[in-house]
C-alpha cells in the first residue's frame, strides 16, 4: 500500500459541514460528486498530498445514514492508494482479510475501489483505491 489517499468523514448535512471544513482546513471544497455505487454525495478538500472526503447520505437507509445512526458523525474510513488493486485484493484475501466486494468497483474521484470488512481490521473501515488514469 502507498500513501493515504483520503480520509472519509460521515456528516449529516453538507450545508453545515462544507463551510465548517472550509474554515477548519482553510481551503475551499474543490468538488462534490454523487457516487452511484454507494448512494452517497461526496465533497473533497485537498490537504497537502491527502484529501478529506465528506460523505453525506442521500437516502435514510444508506450505508452512511446507518453509520451515523449507530456511531454518530465522524471518521468513516481510511483510504490507501494502491498501484494494482487486483493484486492487493488477492494478497489481502490470502492474508485472511474479508473484502466487502469481490471485484473493484467505481468510487468517487475516478478511482477503482474495494473495502475491507472492519471486523478484520480492528474496527477500521479500510478502502483501497487505484487511480484510473
Ligand atoms: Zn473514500
Amino acid at each position: 500500500m502507498q500513501n493515504i489517499d483520503h480520509i472519509g468523514i460521515a456528516v449529516k448535512d453538507f450545508k453545515t459541514s462544507i463551510p465548517l471544513f472550509e474554515k477548519l482546513l482553510n481551503t475551499t471544497c474543490y468538488k462534490t460528486e454523487w457516487v452511484e455505487s454507494e448512494k452517497v454525495n461526496t465533497a473533497f478538500f485537498k490537504t497537502g498530498e491527502t484529501k478529506i472526503e465528506l460523505l453525506e447520505s442521500a437516502t435514510p437507509d444508506g450505508v452512511v445514514a446507518k453509520f451515523i445512526e449507530k456511531k454518530g458523525e465522524g471518521i468513516h474510513h481510511i483510504a490507501f492508494e494502491v498501484k494494482d488493486i487486483q493484486a492487493e485484493m488477492k494478497r489481502l484475501l490470502e492474508e485472511g482479510f474479508v473484502l466487502l466486494n469481490e471485484a473493484p468497483k467505481s468510487g468517487a474521484d475516478n478511482k477503482l475501489v474495494c473495502f475491507l470488512h472492519p471486523k478484520g481490521t480492528n474496527g477500521v473501515l479500510v478502502e483501497l483505491c487505484q487511480s484510473r488514469v
